[in-house]
């Protein structure tokens, strides 16, 4: 007889395993997560011992909005789990001609300014849900002119907004996203914005999710690729899965995957969204889904934001300081940048004495996606950061270059944001969901992703009542 579960998960990223822990921890349900990787934790991955002993390398660079009091925190306070966070990060500093710099100096401010900076703070800090909504369709610069007089305080917002949504322009910014992210911060922890990192790297942060599965009679099976969502009588019967590892130059011709129908009473999709169209027919005359919805999710799926970057092992710290690098715009780059020495949060992640520092500029679909391009931009970051962190090129130990294309969920753009998401139950088929950074969940990246999986799984425990 086939094996059957309660629900699939496709996807053991943080979205897949907090739905999981949820729906197996509170309703009792068999629950089983495939993911195609050899491990568990999706974006949110570190790798020991990689690449030497006594490195634990994240899959990025990473920090975390709100630390003890993020969704990711409340993710894992719900299924019994305990994060442990390192210090927040003291300060932004903002490399601007030629030094590193603090957001005062950068954008400087008489009496008068910094009053008006304190009551658009209030402003934010009082807005409720539906005033936010209203401009999840508006971009950051209206939200700006409308509300603020101060032209210093309108470039301090739309400095801080960069960073939360790593797009350079104000214009391009939803509004409603980075007042929901500021007024988040600023009930929490009284900042605009804050950052933190747990101790024991990125995969603290998931692995407490796989235990509590696991204790619950549930599975997370790596190395399983879902290779199609199944359909009966408009509703979703279960999955294919392969074991089989596409080898060879043409995978599909050389490695015939020989996929296993599992059963499933419930599926749950926790994959970004651009990876749909891999598991489920997107086909107008075949597809089970209505074709507003595949036509919808087309059109926006490459609205996402893309990086390209070094990761580092040095022999020795170019940076004590406890704080996220940015810079607006690099000199040889020319882009948006991120730096975050990790080590400085957690030493455990780095040898005794070394440092552990990821750095990243940020670019669009095209360029990150094209070899070519990728090599002449790190090229140009590599400049930048001889010109940022002085004595870096001696302390090199080793320097992984990497690129991502689709970081952190869709673009926060105007229309993309809020409920303009795409949703997190399938139109018109009852039993068919959707979790992840790219489906309906506020806040930056991973808490979004983090409460997007507390959203579906709460969904999916409605409907069961
Ligand atoms: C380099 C980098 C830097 C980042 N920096 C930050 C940061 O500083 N702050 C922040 O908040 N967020 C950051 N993020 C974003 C954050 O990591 C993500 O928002 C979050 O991890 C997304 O979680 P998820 O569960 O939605 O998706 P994922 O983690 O992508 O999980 C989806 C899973 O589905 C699996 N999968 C896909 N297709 C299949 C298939 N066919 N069959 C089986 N499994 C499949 C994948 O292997 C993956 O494990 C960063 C991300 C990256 C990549």
């Amino acid at each position: 007889m086939r094996e059957s579960f309660d629900t699939i998960v496709v996807g053991a990223g943080i979205a897949g395993l907090g739905v999981a822990a949820i729906l197996a921890s509170e309703a009792g349900e068999k629950v089983l997560v495939l993911d195609r990787y050899d491990r568990p934790g999706g974006r949110l991955m570190s790798y020991p011992d990689t690449p030497g002993k006594g490195w634990k390398v994240d899959i990025g660079l990473h920090m975390t909005e709100l630390g003890d009091a993020s969704s990711i925190h409340a993710l894992n306070e719900r299924v019994g789990e305990q994060v442990a966070w390192g210090p927040f990060s003291e300060t932004v500093q903002f490399y601007h001609e030629g030094r590193f710099i603090n957001i005062a100096e950068l954008v400087p401010m008489s009496g008068d300014e910094r009053r008006a900076f304190g009551s658009t703070l209030r402003l934010i800090a009082e807005l409720g849900d539906a005033e936010i909504a209203a401009w999840d369709d508006r971009s950051l610069a209206e939200w700006l002119v409308e509300n603020v007089s101060s032209e210093a305080v309108r470039d301090l917002f739309a400095d801080m907004g960069m960073i939360m949504t790593t797009i350079p322009e104000a214009i391009d910014m939803a509004a409603g996203e980075v007042l929901y992210i500021g007024r988040d911060n600023l009930r929490k922890k009284s900042q605009l914005l804050t950052s933190s990192y747990p101790i024991g790297g990125m995969e603290a942060l998931t692995r407490g999710l796989v235990r509590v599965i696991e204790d619950n009679w549930g599975r997370v099976e790596t190395g399983r690729e879902v290779t199609e969502v199944m359909f009966a009588g408009g509703r979703t019967t279960g999955v294919k899965a392969s074991r089989h590892k596409p080898e060879g130059p043409y995978p599909g011709y050389y490695a015939m995957p020989q996929p296993e129908e599992i059963e499933a009473g419930k599926v749950v999709c926790a994959l970004p969204i651009y990876q749909l169209p891999a598991i489920i027919d997107f086909a107008p005359a075949t597809s089970p889904m209505p074709s507003w919805w595949t036509k919808r999710i087309t059109d926006i799926m490459h609205e996402v934001t893309c990086l390209v970057g070094f990761m580092f092992g040095l022999s020795e710290p170019v940076t004590d300081k406890l704080c996220f690098f940015t810079a607006l715009e690099t000199p040889h780059a020319g882009l948006p940048f991120q730096a975050f020495p990790a080590s400085n949060f957690d030493p455990a992640v780095a040898p005794a004495g070394k440092q552990l520092l990821h750095t990243d500029v940020v670019c669009e679909y095209p360029e990150a996606s094209d070899p070519f391009e990728r090599r002449r931009i790190l090229g140009r970051l590599w400049q930048d950061l001889l010109e940022m962190f002085p004595g870096i090129e001696d302390a090199v130990e080793w320097k992984i270059p990497y690129h991502v294309v689709g970081c952190d969920g869709l673009a926060r753009k105007p229309g993309l944001v809020g409920e303009f998401k795409p949703k997190l139950q399938a139109p018109g088929i009852e039993n068919l969901f959707f979790a992840g950074d790219t489906y309906i969940g506020r806040g930056l990246a991973m808490n979004g992703a983090a409460l997007s999986g507390m959203q579906c799984a709460d969904l999916i425990l409605d409907r069961m009542a």
